[in-house]
């Protein structure tokens, strides 16, 4: 049994949910977008599964509800966000006009937001800055999660980063992804439906590798993809997200004092590059080319092609959510 919802109808219902356990009105619009999009695109280990942390972690306190993000000229190419202990897309979506004027006349241009919490998929932060025509990285780091390479206790964050670009005759081409060999979605996806995780994705309490998901979350670490190749991607997630911005680092977290709290308070690095003042001609088609050789190549399938054609599929017939789900949402939304 499933219900069907158009994802405009999700949206209002999840910001319901959201406004009813103390966020604001207006940042509880920019939380339900990302929450929607993701149960439109299928990225389900953020869509409605993370519905129940984002109000345990509004009723714990560690997170304010009300804060209203600091936007700031800080230099030439950089705006500064303080999200003041909201969530990230608040302060993403208020920076953003800035950030894309700066991008526009300069070239190139960041946004650093610090003291923000990042509860969602990254891929919503950088698709509309490709759609309208740059290439955008976007970095987040996150609690300690992860053992760096050669350790045998998590230290550094899951740390997802997401990368879009423009091409012709097609959407933005997007990737995104944690720096662990698999995101902790999936990790507690695992452990909620009695699944093993697959070999090399995490280590127990005592450092030793294993294939449960519980002995992952009670004090194990997830490892990070690649091997000390991955190892070095995630540092530099915590860096440009957290140095950078002068968000906290994923150690310096204390969420552990807020009983229900899910989310790390970290930071945020956008990047845009205006391919045009970057020296770079017929960038679309040329992007597009450099796909049409992959094709050539033997590859049948790109990053956000699965999501785009969810994506299809939800606009057209609306966004089929299970029973199960849906009631959960409804739970939220009394209570
Ligand atoms: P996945 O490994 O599922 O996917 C990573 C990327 O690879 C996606 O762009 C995906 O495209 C693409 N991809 C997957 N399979 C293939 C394939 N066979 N061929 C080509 N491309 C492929 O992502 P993760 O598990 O690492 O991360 C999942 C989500 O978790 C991300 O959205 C991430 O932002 C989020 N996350 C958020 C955190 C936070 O603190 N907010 C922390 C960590 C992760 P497609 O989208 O089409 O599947």
């Amino acid at each position: 049994m499933s219900i069907v919802l158009t994802v405009a109808e999700l949206t209002d219902l999840v910001a319901e949910v959201l406004v009813r356990h103390g966020l604001a009105r207006d940042s509880a619009r920019c939380v339900a977008g990302v929450v929607a999009a993701a149960e439109r695109d299928g990225s389900r280990s953020h869509g409605l599964f993370r519905l129940p942390g984002y109000v345990a972690t509004l009723k714990s306190g560690w997170i304010d509800g009300n804060a209203r993000p600091v936007v700031t000229e800080v230099a030439p190419g950089v705006v500064a966000v303080d999200a003041a202990n909201g969530f990230a897309q608040p302060a993403l979506a208020a920076g953003s006009p800035l950030l894309i004027a700066k991008a526009r006349s300069q070239g190139i241009a960041a946004m650093a937001i610090r003291n923000s919490h990042h509860f969602a998929a990254l891929w919503p932060d950088v698709e509309p800055f490709a759609e309208a025509g740059f290439v955008a990285l976007a970095c987040v780091n996150a609690r300690s999660r992860v053992a760096p390479w050669g350790a045998t206790r998590k230290f550094l964050g899951t740390n997802p980063m997401a990368f879009a670009c423009p091409r012709d005759g097609a959407p933005p081409l997007v990737w995104d992804q944690a720096s662990s060999v698999i995101a902790q979605g999936e990790v507690l996806l695992a452990a909620r439906d009695g699944h093993d995780l697959p070999d090399g994705v995490g280590l127990d309490a005592a450092g030793q590798a294993t294939n449960d998901p519980r002995a992952v979350l009670d004090g194990g670490a997830m490892l990070p993809f690649g091997g000390h190749k991955g190892s070095g991607i995630a540092f530099m997630v915590e860096i440009l997200a957290a140095a950078v911005t002068g968000g906290r680092f994923g150690f310096e977290d204390g969420s552990a004092a807020f009983p229900g709290a899910q989310t790390s308070n970290a930071g945020e690095c956008v990047i845009l590059i205006d391919p045009a003042r970057a020296g770079g001609t017929d960038v679309g088609s040329r992007i597009a080319g450099l796909f049409e050789g992959f094709a050539a190549a033997g590859v049948s399938r790109l990053p956000g092609d699965a999501r785009y054609a969810r994506r299809s599929r939800s606009i057209a017939e609306g966004v089929s959510i299970p029973a199960e789900t849906y009631e959960t949402v409804q739970r939220l939304l009394a209570g």
